[in-house]
């Protein structure tokens, strides 16, 4: 008994792909050959680090998890369709690297700088692509 597969695209696929358990999201990271720094996206124009050339760096897959380091709650769309309000933060994705993701809970509150996050597809069948969106990684709070 197999389900109709439904087989979607990445919203981004230069930046992040489905990983093999279907819900989380690998990272497309470039290695630098120069300085060893890692870089996102893989397409930079140069390294995030030393500015070396990126087309001469290792490609990475990694699987997409990072620090919280701030969050805002958004009460205005800042594109059209984006659900209100929504949660935005800057996670630290790797040494350097931050990037601003949207954070699915439904309240700040439960957000708390320092805390790990991970990238997990959220799907929109109308669309036949996923998104990426950050959730708390849960198994690693323990009070
Ligand atoms: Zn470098």
């Amino acid at each position: 008994m197999t389900e109709p597969q439904i087989l979607y695209k990445s919203l981004h696929p230069s930046l992040y792909t489905l990983a093999d358990d279907g819900r989380s999201l690998n990272f497309h990271f470039a290695r630098c050959s120069h300085c060893g720094g890692l870089s996102f996206p893989a397409n930079a124009p140069g390294c995030m680090h030393c500015g070396a050339v990126i087309e001469e760096a290792d490609k990475l897959l990694l699987p997409g998890e990072g620090t919280l380091l701030e969050c805002v709650t958004l009460h205005v769309a800042l594109v059209p369709g984006m659900p209100t309000p929504s949660i935005a933060g800057d996670i630290l994705l790797a040494e350097g690297v931050v990037e601003e993701g949207v954070i699915a809970v439904s309240d700040e509150s439960v957000l708390k700088p320092g805390m790990r996050l991970k990238a997990v597809a959220e799907m929109e069948p109308g669309e036949g692509v996923y998104a990426c969106r950050f959730v708390p990684m849960q198994e690693e709070v323990s009070q």
